[in-house]
């Protein structure tokens, strides 16, 4: 919807993932929509340092002003049943947002304009529920709750809310951030505004 209200070439919109099928969320199931203002995408199955990389050199040669950036780390690894891994994985991927961040800090295009969220689509079962962190998928308070972090110029800082939000208000937010509206939408997450 960003492309289509600001016009913009499609690679100032990007989809970055280190799962090969994710190639599917560039476009949409609505007729209205589909095959028309898709951002473009780079999905290969790999490691998320390779994914990292490949997203650094599309924001200095593209300079995007919107991504998705995907990381399959803690869910794939999670999956192998193996703790050490799994949290080795979530190491990973914390690391790589911090230099993400530093990325964004240092870099004269991005620098004080740009906002970073960073949250999953799902959680992983409590111990005591089938598979344990191995799995997901039921509603279990270990599978429905999500982390959600977000800097930017235009958030608060050091603030932890207590608020109860769900994913589909990061969108509006998002699109808040942008500068465009949509319709219908839930409430933006006005409690990270300054
Ligand atoms: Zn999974
Ligand atoms: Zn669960």
């Amino acid at each position: 919807m960003w492309l289509k209200v600001t016009q913009e070439a499609t690679n100032k919109a990007w989809v970055v993932t280190s799962k090969a099928k994710l190639n599917v969320l560039v476009n949409c199931k609505e007729v209205e929509w589909r095959n028309s203002f898709n951002p473009e995408v780079n999905a290969a199955d790999r490691e998320d340092t390779n994914t990292f990389q490949v997203a650094k050199n599309i924001l200095l040669e593209y300079k995007p002003r919107l991504m998705l950036l995907h990381f399959r780390g803690p869910d794939a690894y999670g999956h192998s049943g193996d703790w050490n891994k799994y949290v080795n994985s979530i190491a990973v991927a914390d690391s790589l947002l911090f230099e993400l961040c530093n990325f964004i800090d240092t870099n004269d295009f991005y620098s004080g304009k740009t906002t970073l969220i960073m949250t999953n689509d799902h959680g992983r079962h409590l111990d005591n529920i089938a598979g344990g962190f191995s799995e997901h998928g039921d509603q279990c308070v270990g599978c429905s709750h999500l982390n959600f972090y977000a800097t930017g110029p235009d958030f608060k800082e050091g603030v932890i809310s207590s608020k109860k939000r769900e994913q589909t208000n990061i969108l509006p937010t998002v699109a808040e951030l942008l500068g465009f509206q949509i319709d219908d939408s839930k409430e933006i997450m006005w409690e990270l505004f300054k």
